[in-house]
């Protein structure tokens, strides 16, 4: 039976177990089966997970600490923020009452007790009940109080973050309104199965996470979270952007061979024994790669990575659990550093707004995308990020380590930057500390920074070009929003002016200029990139070999005619056809019809 987005979704077990195909946008490839399980919660996300009898300590202490936590930071709160607003203490003296009320801690132990559940899921079981009865008074004043319930609900989630929750079960489908990067990095330890969500771009950090655990993921189900239960039996195809939910036997059939040659795929065995990669008349292009996850360090540079050309250093508030320390984050650069040798790393400062620095309670942005993150966050209380200078400095010493700053506007940032790094260096050769002189450049991802570009390139040591952002600033379009997934046009003749001059002005610099946005993973892009210049690519692990399979196979003087093609473009779909046409004349044994229909993989 095809079902497809209908207004009121069938849901798989309520639907008599009838099969229910779903449509979607395959976001990272590969085909699973498995079983689903339900993500909920905001900005703590969790899921129900069912414990064995010797959980059950684990998880009660893991509430009981958590309690512990939100109580302290409640009054924490109530105390600074007495001589900031004078209604605020009684909101917190609400919350508090409720969390020092040892009845809901009894209840939510009891609820781990009784139904064998991770202590998240325990809380939004007893959370919600009390919920419900506010919400059933009468009294408009009392009734409200539900917010309360909500928000402790969420500071005791939020709490519970800090240690590590019960593992997901074999064979998992993540599935989820909106998965956040951080959910999936914590998860990905119990080797989820894939991932289905509601919304959620191909430039997000989730699934650019996803393609690098090589996990199949979907988004786009509309409404999914009414159509399913956690332990529903699914199917999620991520080649051709279908989820299948109560799978007949006959379909599970024609999907296992599938799902079984995908779980193979892991390039375990394939190691390149040469690092350079050249187009068929000699041009070289350097592959480096995108690091998220230490764990892909090693496949990365088997099958042939030259150094690493983005590491997203804010990943480590998932491996610490918070803000990472000068000492953790030295060792951390250090590990990294060690591993790229010398083709060196490229370390980017904290990418992070003020709630994931500062925690949920600093107050929501009303467009973080546009608000105070990046660059602008280190620099407007320079503590944190003098903290993460420290530790590049000192781990720079003895290896090849470059500083990456994100989001940067115009040359001022730079500056502020350079300036920070002399003083850190002052001071820690001051203490004797030794300390390396690690290049700086710029990512250039706004659109000032391309139109301010010749400046930027006389200030910077090399330039890093992410895509990602260029798009969504360029184009005023969110990356991670579902609903305007169609005009993320990476193609867009706008993007492709702005991706040109930056390659332009760096050469004519004579400055290194690396790609590092999904967009240099792609086989379908590439001979338009290398025909604009491009000669360093830095990419998704999983990327790595189908890259070098098409710059091996293509010479850059064929490439020229496509990029001068483009300049003539009006409209990305005018880009897109031809690029087609090019890829059907010249390349179609490299670059599959199925990556082409769907470019973006
Ligand atoms: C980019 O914006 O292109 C980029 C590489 O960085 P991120 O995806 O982390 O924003
Ligand atoms: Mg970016």
């Amino acid at each position: 039976m095809e079902v497809l987005d209908s207004k009121n979704p069938p849901n798989a077990r309520r639907n008599g177990g009838a099969e229910i195909r779903l449509k979607a946008r395959a976001m990272s490839r590969g085909v699973a089966i498995g079983r689903v399980v339900c993500l909920h919660g905001n900005s703590r996300q969790f899921f129900r997970i069912e414990i064995e009898d010797s959980a059950i300590e684990r998880e009660t202490r893991r509430a009981r600490a958590a309690f512990r936590l939100a109580r302290r930071q409640l009054k924490k709160f109530q105390s600074d923020s007495v001589s900031t607003a004078a209604s605020v203490p009684g909101i917190f003296d609400a919350q508090r009452a409720m969390i020092e009320d040892s009845s809901l801690l009894s209840k939510i132990e009891a609820t781990i007790c009784e139904q064998k559940v991770n202590a998240e899921w325990a809380v939004k079981v007893v959370t919600d009940i009390y919920v419900a009865k506010y919400k059933a008074i009468d009294d408009q004043h009392l009734r409200e109080r539900y917010i309360d319930v909500e928000d402790v609900a969420e500071r005791i989630l939020n709490a519970l973050g800090g240690e590590r929750s019960a593992p997901l079960g074999k064979n998992s489908i993540i599935v989820a309104r909106e998965l956040m990067p951080s959910t999936l990095a914590e998860q990905s330890g119990s080797n989820p199965t894939a991932v289905i969500t509601e919304h959620g771009g191909w430039t997000s950090h989730t699934f650019i996470l996803a393609r690098e655990l090589n996990l199949p993921a979907v988004t786009g189900v509309r409404k999914i979270l009414r159509r399913v239960d956690t332990g529903d039996a699914a199917i999620v195809d991520g080649y051709n952007g279908r989820v299948i939910l109560n799978p007949t036997e006959e379909t599970l059939e024609r999907y296992r061979l599938p799902a079984a040659q995908f779980q193979q795929i892991n390039y375990n065995d394939v190691t390149v024994s040469d690092s350079q990669t050249r187009t068929l008349d000699g041009r070289d292009i350097v592959i480096r790669v995108n690091v998220d996850l230490p764990e892909v360090y090693k496949k990365a540079k088997r099958i042939g990575a030259r150094g690493i050309g983005l590491y997203r250093s804010e990943f480590l508030f998932n491996r610490f659990k918070g803000f990472p320390t000068e000492n953790q984050q030295y060792d951390a650069y250090r590990e990294i550093a060690e591993f790229a040798g010398e083709d060196g790393v490229k370390i980017r400062t904290f990418d992070l707004g003020p709630e994931q620095v500062y925690g949920q309670n600093h107050g929501r942005e009303k467009n973080p995308a546009l608000g105070l993150r990046a660059i602008r966050l280190g620099l407007d209380d320079t503590r944190h990020l003098r903290t993460q200078l420290r530790a590049m400095l000192r781990a720079s010493h003895d290896n090849k380590i470059d500083i990456v700053i994100p989001m940067v506007s115009g040359v001022d940032e730079i500056v502020k930057v350079r300036e920070l790094i002399e003083s850190e260096t002052s001071a820690l050769a001051a203490k004797g500390t030794q300390v390396g002189s690690p290049r700086v450049g710029a990512m250039i991802e706004v659109p000032s920074a391309v139109l301010l570009i010749d400046q930027i390139v006389e200030d910077s040591d090399f330039i890093c070009l992410g895509t990602n952002d260029l798009v969504q600033y360029v184009l005023g379009v969110d990356r991670d929003n579902e609903s305007v997934a169609g005009w993320f046009r990476t193609l867009h003749p706008a993007v492709l002016i702005a991706v040109r001059t930056v390659i332009k002005a760096a050469a004519d610099a004579e400055k290194p200029l690396v790609i590092c946005g999904e967009m240099a993973g792609s086989p379908f892009y590439l001979p338009l990139l290398i025909g604009m210049g491009a000669t360093e690519l830095s990419m998704n692990v999983n990327s790595i070999l189908r890259i070098r399979k098409v710059i091996s196979g293509i010479a850059y003087q064929e490439t020229l005619p496509l990029a001068q093609e483009a300049t003539k473009c009006r409209t990305a779909d005018e880009v897109e056809a031809a690029l087609e046409r090019h890829i059907n004349e010249k390349w179609s044994h490299l670059i599959q019809p199925e990556r082409r229909k769907r470019p973006r993989i």
